[in-house]
């Protein structure tokens, strides 16, 4: 029987009381919003493949960009805490450990390694899981025996199947916007089954390494677009300044990242 350490009683009232102590340590950011420490994490050895590490790199860069935008503070682990508890099991300890370490955090947001931003402008709507201590992306019928506290959000891409989403980034770019987090602009695209840093998947990799390319250059358009670039194409690296958008230096950070793709396509 296996358990991740003394079970915690009363975590609601003692971390009410740390924070009236700790003022210091406030549980909302200067705008307001819930604080969100999003964590992540790799192996601690080197990817089999070395474009694995280079497309870690990338997922890495991702996230960062994705939290400075939305005042969002990131933890990437490398280490495994629990002797008996290694690779994907290894976020648990990690989890807790954060969790615990963290009072002033009200959410610890895991997002694997092999899953993209995808739509920059999106926000999570926190205000929904109120009263919620667990929130995943699922569907309530494949979860019917869900516990009381299993918030299921699939309203939104919270994790979107990369398969279906890669090949129809230019459509989205065409038709719609960022901001919406939904199959109209995904907010999360996920590489399940590509084990890009192992050395076997469920897919070719060459099909998984594409898939990555377009999604990180469909995410970071959005990055640049706020500093006057974007890429070439969706596979290529090189970028080109966009239509004049420069002439007021202080645009809006939130309007711009949802601002309508169209206008550049
Ligand atoms: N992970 C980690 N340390 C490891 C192995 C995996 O932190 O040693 C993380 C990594 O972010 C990965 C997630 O755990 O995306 C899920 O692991 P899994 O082996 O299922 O890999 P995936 O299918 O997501 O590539
Ligand atoms: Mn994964």
């Amino acid at each position: 029987n296996y358990t991740l350490g003394p079970s915690i009683t009363r975590w609601n009232a003692k971390r009410r009381q740390w924070l009236s102590q700790n003022p210091g340590f406030p549980s909302r950011d200067a705008r307001g919003s819930p604080r969100i420490l999003l964590v992540t994490g790799s192996s601690p050895g080197p990817c089999d493949n070395p474009a694995g590490d280079h497309y870690l790199l990338k997922s890495t860069k991702n996230k960062i960009d994705y939290c400075r935008l939305h005042g969002i503070e990131i933890v990437h682990n490398m280490v495994h805490l629990d002797r008996e508890l290694s690779g994907y099991w290894s976020k648990l300890p990690l989890l807790r450990r954060l969790m615990l370490s963290h009072p002033e955090v009200e959410w610890v947001w895991w997002m694997d390694s092999d899953a993209l931003f995808t739509d920059m402008g999106f926000e999570i709507p926190l205000s929904r899981y109120e009263g919620s201590n667990l929130v995943i992306h699922g569907y309530p019928e494949l979860l019917n025996n869900q516990r009381s506290w299993v918030y299921v959000e699939n309203q939104y891409y919270l994790h979107g199947f990369w398969a279906g989403l890669v090949d129809k980034y230019e459509e989205m770019m065409e038709k719609h916007h960022p901001g919406l987090g939904d199959e109209r602009w995904p907010f999360i695209t996920h590489f399940v089954g590509c084990k890009p840093c192992g050395s076997y998947g469920d897919y070719p990799v060459e099909q998984c390494l594409t898939g990555m390319e377009r999604a990180f250059n469909f995410a970071d358009n959005q990055v640049l677009r706020l500093y006057g670039f974007r890429h070439r194409s969706l596979t290529n690296p090189k970028v080109k300044p966009v239509a004049n958008r420069t002439a007021s230096p202080l645009v809006n950070k939130e309007a711009s990242l949802k601002m309508d793709a169209k206008i550049e396509t």
